[in-house]
């Protein structure tokens, strides 16, 4: 079965946006996922067709209504029973690759899209819905989070990458970032492809890079490195890296 989104959003005309094109677009007209999108909106009950109101205790803003929301969610955990519901916001689990590799091994997800100042809680504790956040910063709205969400998912999907290989090394995949790249020229504005990158020789290239991740890890993110290789070592004086990325 085609791997399928469904995004619950009030502004359906933003899909499939981004993910109409190149990689995740071509998948799309290809038919390796599908997308369809659902207008919050028709499941208000009233002639206004309203989805939010003022936060209970005051302050700027309004909120999306817990009633309105379940009965969109309802609605589609009848008609898509077992795949995950998630809701974008700032207040959710942190969106990781690991998780990425699991929504993509499933059969789809459905995507809830927030505005205003956000949800009213109790939707999250009344339905089964996966709060997810992509950083630590505040977007307009969950539409654009969801699409990041979506296009890390749907490029892992069988068939969208060209070589099959091609997911397997990147950030975060072992817990680290990738090593950096070079292509041609060799030379430009005065600096050179690195030397071993150039020598043929596979074992000292593999070992080249597995270096420069773990070095590039460890002073541009100390926290993956403390969260999978436990507390950050930093190197006392004499301590070197060898060329397998380990510490002698
Ligand atoms: N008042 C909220 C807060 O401070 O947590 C922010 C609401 S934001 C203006 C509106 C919507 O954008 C959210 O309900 C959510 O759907 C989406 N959003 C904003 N930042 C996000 C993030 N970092 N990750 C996921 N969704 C986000």
């Amino acid at each position: 079965m085609t791997w399928t989104a469904s995004v619950l959003t009030l502004y359906p005309e933003m899909f499939p946006g981004p993910l109409g094109v190149s990689l995740a677009g071509r998948a799309l007209q290809d038919g390796l996922w599908s997308l369809e999108t659902v207008q919050i909106r028709d499941f208000a009950t009233d002639r206004h067709r309203s989805v939010d109101d003022t936060p209970a205790g005051g302050g700027a803003g309004m909120v999306m209504r817990a009633d309105v929301l379940a009965a969109a969610v309802d609605d589609m955990l009848e008609r898509r029973p077992g795949v995950p519901m998630l809701a974008m916001t700032p207040r959710g689990r942190p969106l990781t690759q690991a998780m990425v590799r699991e929504l993509a091994a499933g059969p789809g997800l459905s995507v809830l899209c927030g505005r205003f100042e956000g949800i009213d809680e109790r939707l999250f504790e009344a339905r089964p819905v996966v709060p997810v956040s992509i950083g630590d910063y505040v977007l307009s709205g969950g539409e654009t989070a969801a699409m990041v969400l979506l296009d890390a998912c749907v490029r892992l999907l069988p068939g969208v990458m060209g070589a099959p290989t091609s997911g397997e090394e990147e950030s975060f995949e072992a817990g680290l970032l990738e090593y950096p790249h070079y292509t041609r020229p060799q030379e430009w504005e005065g600096r050179t492809i690195p030397e071993v990158l150039r020598s043929g020789d596979h074992a000292k290239i593999a070992a080249w890079r597995k270096a420069r991740a773990v070095e590039d890890t460890r002073s541009r993110r100390p926290d993956l490195m403390e969260r999978h290789w436990g507390a950050p070592r930093q190197p006392p004086s004499g301590e070197r890296q060898d060329d397998e990325g380990e510490l002698t």
